[in-house]
């Protein structure tokens, strides 16, 4: 995918496309410092965040209209691109007079169609790249709908960041990968960029190397990576931010992997894997067929169609043979409950 042609003019269309700079605009001095190192290690594109969407009031809330100056001071001086976060009208309009290059819309506000139409409109006919983050919650449709309403708005240099989602589970990450749901979207709209935030997926600086792999392997176009010059000290997502040496440094270890054509051992495994998906059907098909007859045994004996320590039983004991297998618990679990559902949907239907 040439993500130049669709972006900005002059970026190089390898993988990957690199945005960096600290989660908040803090000071003039600051700002300028961060950029100038960035800029040394070619970067191209500088990102700030000028206005703050906090989960608490009282939090800072981002410096405001006068850090826009600066984002113009770092594109004058390191000729570096420059982007924000938009999340009103307001935002858009002021961005737009500042000259800004790119803008990028927070996983609050995709998450908010009202919020969203509202800068679909300001935008409207504006020829400016605008990247859609993920909404906070695993809501493919919301993130579409979003995208959707800035191309509608006559924009169509649009591209996603997927930067995880929130969740109740305890976890190691800040926001919950998902993987999923960005290569579902890949397959929906293939020619949609997909750009990775593994700051804000991880929360914590050591998992950032990692996770940016991760998203190169799974064949992402792009990184966008929180970077400061003193981390600790950042108004903002403190845990999160690494220095630009240490953004270089792990850039410089990334391996970037083609997308493999289909040579003869990938298709032979591909093969092997078609087969397995059939005979999975195939048992799906029978346990189903076992399962409505079991169904109709319920209700000739006057039985209830969930029976708990039936199903607790099932998954107890395949949640511990998965595992032995060598695979996730939680998938396990996931895998059965889903067969689960369908098998009393199926009974209920007898
Ligand atoms: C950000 O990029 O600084 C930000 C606020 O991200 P998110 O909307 O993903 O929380
Ligand atoms: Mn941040």
């Amino acid at each position: 995918m040439d993500i130049e042609s669709i972006l900005l003019p002059g970026i190089a269309p390898e993988r990957p496309l690199v945005i960096a700079g600290p989660c908040s605009a803090e000071t003039e001095e600051q700002v300028m410092t961060t950029a100038a190192a960035l800029a040394d290690k070619g970067i191209r594109i500088f990102r700030a965040g000028i206005w703050k969407p906090r989960t608490k009031p009282g939090g800072f809330e981002g410096i405001g209209v006068e850090g826009l100056a600066w984002l113009k001071r770092v594109k004058r001086e390191t000729g570096m691109y420059v982007s924000t976060e938009v999340a009103t009208a307001k935002h858009v309009f002021e961005s737009l007079k500042a000259g800004i290059d790119m803008l990028w819309i927070g996983a609050r506000t995709t998450a908010n169609p009202f919020a969203m139409q509202e800068i679909a409109d300001a935008l409207q006919g504006v020829d400016i790249p605008v990247l859609v983050k993920n909404p906070v919650n695993p809501d493919l449709e919301l993130w579409i709908g979003a995208v959707e309403r800035i191309y509608n708005a006559g924009l169509h240099r649009i591209a996603v960041i997927h930067r995880g989602f929130s969740s109740s589970d305890k976890n190691i990450y800040r926001n919950m990968p998902q993987w999923h749901i960005p290569i579902e979207l890949r397959r929906r709209i293939p020619s949609l960029p997909i750009i990775c935030d593994p700051s804000h997926i991880g929360g914590k600086r050591e998992l950032i190397a990692s996770l940016s792999q991760q998203a190169m392997d799974l064949g992402f176009d792009g990184l966008i990576i929180e970077s400061h010059c003193n981390p600790d000290c950042a108004w903002s997502d403190a845990a999160q931010q690494i220095t630009p040496d240490v953004l270089d440094y792990i850039l410089n270890l990334l391996v970037i992997r083609k997308e493999t054509q289909s040579t003869e051992p990938l298709s032979q495994l591909r093969k092997q894997i078609d087969e397995c998906d059939n005979n999975l059907m195939q048992i799906l098909g029978k346990r189903m067929r076992i399962s409505r007859e079991i169904g109709l045994f319920k209700k000739e004996h006057d039985m209830t169609v969930l029976q708990t320590g039936r199903y607790s039983e099932i998954l107890d004991k395949r949640g511990i043979q998965g595992v032995e297998m060598g695979m996730d618990a939680e998938f396990v679990k996931k895998v059965f409950e889903a067969i689960h559902e369908e098998s009393v949907r199926q009974q209920l239907m007898c």
